[in-house]
């Protein structure tokens, strides 16, 4: 069984449809694939109804949540209720202050210099979730960086960087509630992926593990050896079962599909947690 729990689509910041996405799953020879699309279940009917034979399809989304000490984190849900009306609420919000904030930071790159236009960031996030990486492209395009990589340093759009902008996040631990009341599990995704910014610390992991918190995601790329071990140490501790995914985002991302997968037993501990949709398999 290969099971890869942590995927984008075109319904937010990846670049494949989410029905080339499912098909390419097959063809990569995974067993099981979440879908989980920054703030939205966008991209969950089209999966669905292309799903191929044989595959497996957990219906998720990635959360943009911050904790108590202020620092940005990413919540996965998986098999919540889509229209329980609390959380769906709240992933609208955040996906409405999405585009707020893109606006701002293209007005920001545009003050800087760049030759970049709202327009044209729109039509490159399509239908899907606005974020930083639609900006990032469109600075590609416009030829004042080379690479997407470029754009996540503090001259542009890094954390803290020039042209980058808040968004709104919804407090960690008031995530893992609404997902759960929403019949879902929480996974914490990339907990340690400090590449990005300021990492949590061991207490919030152990305050969101009382709070409900479902499993944790370990064996990811932007977790170094060290990382991992002190992750799985704990998330044993904490009586937790730990995924591995690829975050795969389609040619955004250098990431493949399986690049790292989730043990069986983990995850049957993990959605044996969740009833509010059932995984579909093709
Ligand atoms: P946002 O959700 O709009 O704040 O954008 C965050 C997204 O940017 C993440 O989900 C990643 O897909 C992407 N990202 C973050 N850091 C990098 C990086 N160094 N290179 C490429 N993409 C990145
Ligand atoms: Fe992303
Ligand atoms: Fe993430
Ligand atoms: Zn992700």
């Amino acid at each position: 069984m290969r099971i890869d729990l942590h995927t984008h689509s075109t319904a937010s910041d990846g670049t494949d449809r989410p029905a080339d996405l499912v098909r390419l799953a097959r063809e990569t020879g995974l067993d099981v694939i979440a879908l989980t699309d920054h703030d939205t279940t966008g991209g969950w009917r089209e999966a669905a109804e292309a799903l191929p034979d044989g595959l497996t399809l957990v219906r998720g989304a990635e959360i943009s949540c911050i904790d108590d000490d202020g620092i940005s984190l990413h919540m996965l849900g998986y098999l919540f209720d889509p229209e329980e009306p609390e959380f769906a609420r709240a992933r609208e919000l955040v996906r409405t202050d999405r585009v707020r904030r893109a606006r701002a930071m293209v007005e920001r790159c545009v003050a800087l210099g760049a030759p970049i236009t709202w327009e044209r960031v729109v039509e490159i996030a399509g239908d899907g979730a606005v974020g930083r990486p639609h900006v990032a492209t469109a600075l590609v395009e416009a030829g004042v960086i080379d690479d997407l990589a470029e754009a996540f340093t503090p001259d542009w759009l890094k954390d803290g960087g020039r042209a980058f902008v808040a968004k709104y996040e919804i407090a960690a631990v008031e995530a893992v509630r609404m997902i759960r009341a929403a019949g879902g599990v929480a996974v914490f995704a990339h907990p340690g992926a400090s590449k990005r910014g300021r990492t949590v610390s061991d207490a919030t992991i152990e305050s969101l593990a009382a709070h409900g918190l479902g499993g944790i995601e370990v064996d990811h790329f932007d977790h170094d050896d060290d990382t991992r071990a002190h992750l799985r140490d704990l998330a044993r501790g904490l009586d937790l079962p730990t995924t591995g995914s690829s975050d795969y985002h389609g040619s955004r991302k250098i990431l493949a599909l399986g690049l790292h997968t989730t043990a069986p037993d983990a995850y049957e501990a993990i959605m044996d947690q969740a009833h509010g949709v059932a995984p579909l398999t093709g």
